[in-house]
């Protein structure tokens, strides 16, 4: 069987890493160069308390994966693993924390109530009076994503799968007879395409003749110069959708989680940096003064329903990998794993949530 991966962020490449396991010829095109998508802009928070049943178990095994896909690969992904929490100072944000934390927990997720005071434990300087409410979960962490893209590739080098950057594919064609991908002068005849692009996803689609409707969303994010390392946690204020974690060079990278916007583009905003600055001022006074050194900003794409969208489309030559949404660097390692399955064996019922077939 031979393969064509469209797209080498995360998805993409545990989904290539995984196939070329198992004996399947894969190539892999990047319209440019590896850590251009989400998977290479993103904070690399990584936990399973997540709000979507169908998420968590995905999550979970993602966790493992961060744990032990490294020594596979023989690459560090700076992953550390000092907890995760979330805080909410709004009634409605409080209820769906109490909500989701009940599912996690049926589910085996390793997290808890703490009182916003006993966060200062956690991060010292919190200003507790800010939130109201608090969960922890200790199983969770953060990593730079970079290393994550570059291990997975270095691993699907190894194992013979090429991977062309800079080569955008501009032309699918499935269904009867001779299927592939077409990038720049080449035609790459495939079995089966993934369509891993990210929030170019509805775009690869709509060339195959099939509609996808995935949202889009962009989020910006920024890095302030380095500080004394002093926090372990991952902080994500659900009220304010603001995030913030501290990189093992003692910078601190935080932003605001996505919105969904109506085209692709990147740019930078003033607005953001001034909502971002005074909540984390209000959160951790101590950052006051802090220089911001980089601003930038992602896309990432997202099922219509929240959901990802994984499985064979209506042509089971074409398969979907995306709408991975605001979790997709957390739950992409086990969904490519599941996904190579899927395509080697016909079926996978891991998968069935996410299935095209839903819409
Ligand atoms: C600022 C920000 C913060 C985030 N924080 C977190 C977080 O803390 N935790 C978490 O779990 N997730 C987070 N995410 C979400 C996560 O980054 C994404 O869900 C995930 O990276 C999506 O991976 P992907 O492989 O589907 O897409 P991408 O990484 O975007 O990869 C798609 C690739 O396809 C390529 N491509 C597109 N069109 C073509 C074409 N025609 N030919 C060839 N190649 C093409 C693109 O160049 C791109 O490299 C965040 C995202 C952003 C932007």
């Amino acid at each position: 069987m031979r393969v064509a991966v469209i797209g080498a962020g995360v998805m993409g490449l545990s989904t290539a890493y995984f196939l070329a396991k198992s004996g399947v010829e894969v190539k892999v095109f990047e319209q440019k160069y590896l850590t251009y998508g989400a998977s290479g802009r993103n904070s690399g928070g990584i936990t399973a308390m997540l709000d979507r049943e169908e998420l968590i178990p995905f999550a979970m095994r993602s966790l493992e994966m961060y744990e032990n896909l490294p020594s596979e690969l023989e690459f560090n992904f700076l992953f550390r693993m000092d907890g995760y929490i979330k805080v909410a100072d709004r009634d409605e944000d409080v209820e769906r924390l109490e909500k989701s934390l009940n599912l996690q927990r049926k589910l085996g997720v390793d997290a808890e109530i703490i009182e916003p005071q006993e966060i200062r434990d956690l991060i010292p300087d919190f200003n507790s009076s800010a939130v109201t409410f608090a969960v922890f979960s200790k199983n969770s962490g953060v990593v730079f994503p970079w290393p994550v893209v570059w291990g997975l590739a270095k691993g699907c080098r190894e194992l013979g799968v090429e991977i062309k950057t800079h080569t955008k594919v501009h032309d699918i064609t499935i269904g009867e007879g001779i299927r592939g991908v077409k990038a720049g002068d080449e035609f790459f005849e495939a079995d089966v395409i993934v369509n891993s692009a990210g929030a170019w996803s509805n775009e690869m689609s709509r060339i195959a003749g099939i509609e996808l409707g995935n949202k889009i969303m962009k989020e910006e994010i920024c890095v302030t110069e380095s500080i004394k390392p002093y926090l372990d946690p991952y902080l994500l204020d659900v009220s304010h959708g603001l995030y913030i974690s501290q990189t093992s060079r003692g910078e601190i990278v935080g932003g605001i989680t996505g919105r969904e916007v109506e085209k692709i583009e990147t740019k930078s905003s003033m607005d953001f940096l001034v909502k971002y600055a005074r909540r984390v001022t209000q959160l951790i006074p101590k950052l006051k003064g802090l220089s911001i050194l980089r601003q930038w900003s992602g896309v990432y794409d997202e099922g219509k329903d929240g959901l990802p969208v994984v499985g064979f489309s209506k042509d089971e030559s074409f398969v979907q990998a995306n709408g991975l949404g605001h979790w997709g660097m957390t739950i992409g390692l086990s969904l490519g794993k599941e996904l190579a399955k899927l395509i080697i064996k016909g079926e996978n019922p891991k998968l069935k949530p996410f299935s095209p077939e839903r819409f």
